[in-house]
């Protein structure tokens, strides 16, 4: 009598958003079978039993301390700053990186780099039957844009930038050479960049080191009119800077996606701003579709005790 017993399947908690389990219970579970990892997704279940967590800020899950055997927490966001501190997470922790909220974002970002460049508000905005011609757009090779972190997002839509011609330069925190893009870092390279951005594009992730680095004096080494285009966390920002610089002329815009308080409430100066766009934290999204491949292929490594993908370095925030 053979006394080989098949392995259970790895058992995987799904504490992302609620919202989205109807899709994530039938895609997580098809993309692991088609990897060759089949496994058993559940939305409770004894802690100790947990092989790996899917987790969002959008769920109740915070004490991940009684999930002593989890070989992983995979997060379905991009940013981690929500979960990132949390001392009851030893678990190693991975972030989401897949082509929905890639395509997404550059889309996006490219659209409003676009309006701004062109000036489209003029000939959308107040149609009142004049004649206007006087103003014709520059070229995109003559438009110089900055890209603050040059990660996943960021190299991606500085790429997509300078392909369709902009003059691109990004800024990192460690040296990084992105085909197409003058890639600078450290201080200096801050400077640089902000000195020759007509239009800024902020891609970095919330870190201590990030907090407001748009302040008052980074407002002041950009060009006079230059716009600002936040996809990133709204923290970035120091917002009374902003609307100080807004409102002396030195900013000519911002298109802000991502706020400190989210929703961003209804009686805060950037909604009645006449040089400020409000968008709802809309710049990209997570897709089910294309995140379930890349929870699939964790477990998979995880299983096989290879690397991680897109590992979260507990130490730099991100
Ligand atoms: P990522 O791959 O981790 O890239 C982060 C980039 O920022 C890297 O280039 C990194 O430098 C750089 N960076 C980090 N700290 C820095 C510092 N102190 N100084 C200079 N550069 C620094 O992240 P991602 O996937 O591109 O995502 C970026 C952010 O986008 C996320 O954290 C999230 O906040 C935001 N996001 C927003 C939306 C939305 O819908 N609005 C959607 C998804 C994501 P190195 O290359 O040297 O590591």
């Amino acid at each position: 009598m053979s006394t080989d017993r098949a392995e259970p399947a790895p058992l995987v908690l799904y504490a992302g958003p609620p919202e989205e389990w109807d899709a994530y219970a039938g895609l997580i579970p098809a993309a692991c079978a088609e990897a060759g990892v089949p496994i058993t997704l559940v939305r409770d279940a004894p802690p100790e039993a947990v092989d790996y967590i899917v987790y969002a800020p959008k769920s109740d899950l915070s004490d991940f301390a009684p999930y002593t055997n989890a070989k992983a927490v995979l997060s379905l966001w991009a940013g981690v700053e929500k979960i990132v501190g949390n001392e009851s997470l030893t678990q190693p922790l991975t972030r989401m990186s897949d082509d929905g909220l890639r395509l997404g974002m550059i889309d996006w970002v490219s659209g409003h780099v676009l309006r701004h460049h062109l000036g489209m508000d003029a000939h959308i905005l107040g149609q009142d039957g004049v004649w206007r011609n006087d103003t014709i757009p520059p070229l995109a090779r003559d438009r110089r844009v900055g890209v603050l972190g040059l990660g996943a997002l960021g190299a991606a839509c500085a790429q997509a930038l300078a392909r369709h011609g902009f003059a691109v330069s990004g800024w990192s925190r460690r040296a990084k050479a992105v085909e197409g893009v003058r890639s600078a870092h450290g201080d200096a390279g801050l400077a640089m960049v902000l000195a020759q951005s007509e239009i800024l594009v902020l891609l970095l992730p919330l870190t201590p080191d990030t907090r407001h680095i748009i302040n008052a004096a980074t407002l002041a080494e950009l060009p006079k009119g230059a716009i600002i285009i936040n996809p990133g966390r709204g923290p970035l920002i120091d917002d009374d800077a902003l609307l100080a610089a807004l409102d002396a002329g030195h900013i000519g815009h911002a298109t802000l996606d991502v706020f400190a308080t989210e929703p961003l409430p209804a009686e805060h100066p950037y909604w009645a701003h006449p040089r400020v766009t409000v968008t709802p934290h809309i710049a990209s999204a997570t897709r089910p579709e294309t995140a379930a491949e890349v929870i699939a292929a964790n477990i998979l490594r995880g299983e096989r005790g290879e690397p991680l993908l897109y590992p979260v370095d507990r130490a730099a925030g991100y």
